[in-house]
């Protein structure tokens, strides 16, 4: 049982440090041709998507239709995307069966690993509601650097992005994590879906027009700004 989670703690480890690498491609570079993204390993040119997950950034037309590309829908690559994950309550009565038969099967370990885990999530998304780490996100995400317009971020000369992904910068790590784990938890949650548009539209909420029902509807000084990129 400890391996499991062993392993589970290193692809967390991996997979935000894979983020953070990918994530940097995003920043203004002079020599964005030399930088090779997508499965087909080209610079990246045009309109990109970045995945969710990875926070790599595909050519638009690699990966996706444009069906698949909706504000508030949470977009993973095609390595990402795990196989049609099933929801919680097909899982746990799999695990009541199988515990049922007096031999212990590893499959059997394995599946209880996943559902104590599910459990620990779930527990973590609400502990973030109650004690306010999900309030504060919207407070200090405002200050946090102005990135996007409705589904396109300009990101240098040479490409941008289609589909607004979550601004890590101001996400925080604790909620990244958070999040991430959402993604790679194997059963369907609602709370996945819930917790990611909770904080895309507090963090990259669309402009104006096609705007979701907030509450709290703060006065915004700007309509949505330019992207402004200070390389320094
Ligand atoms: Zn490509
Ligand atoms: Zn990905």
């Amino acid at each position: 049982m400890s391996a499991l989670a062993d392993v589970r703690q290193r692809e967390m480890e991996l997979l935000l440090a894979l983020r953070a690498s990918n994530e940097s491609k995003l920043l203004p570079a002079d020599n964005s041709s030399a930088l090779t993204v997508c499965l087909c390993q080209k610079a990246p040119s045009g309109a990109m998507v970045q995945c969710e997950l990875c926070r790599d950034i595909f050519h638009r037309d690699c990966v996706t239709t444009a069906a698949e590309l909706e504000y508030g829908q949470a977009w993973l690559c095609p390595l990402c995307q795990r196989s049609r994950k099933p929801p919680l309550d097909k899982v746990l009565p799999l695990l009541a069966s199988l515990q049922r038969i007096r031999v212990r099967l590893p499959e059997g370990d394995a599946l209880r690993f996943l559902i104590e885990r599910t459990v620990r999530w779930q527990h973590k998304v609400q502990q973030a509601c109650t004690d306010g780490l999900l309030e504060r996100v919207a407070t200090t995400g405002k200050l946090g650097p102005k990135t996007s317009s409705y589904l396109t971020q300009e990101i240098n000369g040479s490409f941008h992005t289609k589909h607004l992904s979550i601004p890590l910068q101001a996400l925080g790590p604790e909620l990244e994590e958070l999040m991430v784990e959402g993604f790679l938890l194997q059963v369907t949650l609602p709370e996945t879906e819930q917790l990611y548009r909770y904080l895309l539209y507090k963090l990259a909420p669309p402009s104006s027009h096609n705007s979701p029902s907030r509450n709290g509807a703060e006065q915004s000084d700007e309509g949505s700004p330019p992207t402004h990129n200070n390389g320094a």
